[in-house]
């Protein structure tokens, strides 16, 4: 049932597979308080991918699982089925994809001017400088340990737009701190 003062269905989050990915859930978390318009997953065990089927039919979403193993979840199929075909396509399109998946146009407008092949090492550099406070909420490099509270590279490190994502999630997180599906962020709440 989705809750009026934070907007987000804890029931279905709550519900997810155990099996993901790590960082599958901050993704999944951001789709769900309707911070991203599409999510995609990946690539994950068969079984996983079962659950997530009968997950998104259980809760009213669509799906489409790529040839190349990633899994788009959104609330309408052609949604879904765009982010696919954009994310397969073999023109440049990091900041379409980045736009469907609801990254900030600061960090797209970033992505494209480093080039999406040099995504890990830039994104290495600006983790090393450390984040100041409020900004240690976009660290991005606890993504892939599954306690990030945003699911993309920020621009800078101190991306307002960026805080803006993290600050959401860890109010709705804060907020259900006492669901089992949020003691992977425990270690991020104050
Ligand atoms: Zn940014």
């Amino acid at each position: 049932m989705r809750n009026n003062k934070t907007n987000f269905d804890i029931d279905s989050f709550n519900s997810l597979p155990d099996n993901l990915k790590n960082n599958d859930y901050i993704d999944m978390l951001l789709f769900l308080i309707h911070l991203k318009p599409n999510v995609r997953l990946g690539k994950n065990h068969v079984t996983a991918y079962n659950n997530m089927k009968k997950w998104c039919r259980t809760n009213g979403y669509k799906y489409i699982i790529s040839s190349s193993g990633y899994m788009y979840i959104s609330r309408l199929f052609i949604s879904a089925k765009i982010t696919q075909i954009v994310d397969d396509s073999m023109w440049k399109h990091s900041d379409l994809l980045g736009t469907l998946l609801g990254y900030p146009k600061c960090c797209r407008r970033k992505i494209k001017e480093i080039g999406e092949q040099n995504i890990d090492e830039y994104e290495r550099r600006l983790c090393s400088n450390g984040f100041k406070k409020p900004y240690h909420l976009i660290n991005s490099s606890t993504y892939t340990k599954g306690y990030a509270l945003i699911s993309h590279v920020p621009c800078c490190n101190n991306c307002k737009e960026s805080l803006l994502i993290a600050r959401q999630a860890l109010r709705v997180i804060n907020y259900y701190k006492e669901y089992p599906c949020m003691k992977r962020w425990t270690r991020v709440l104050k």
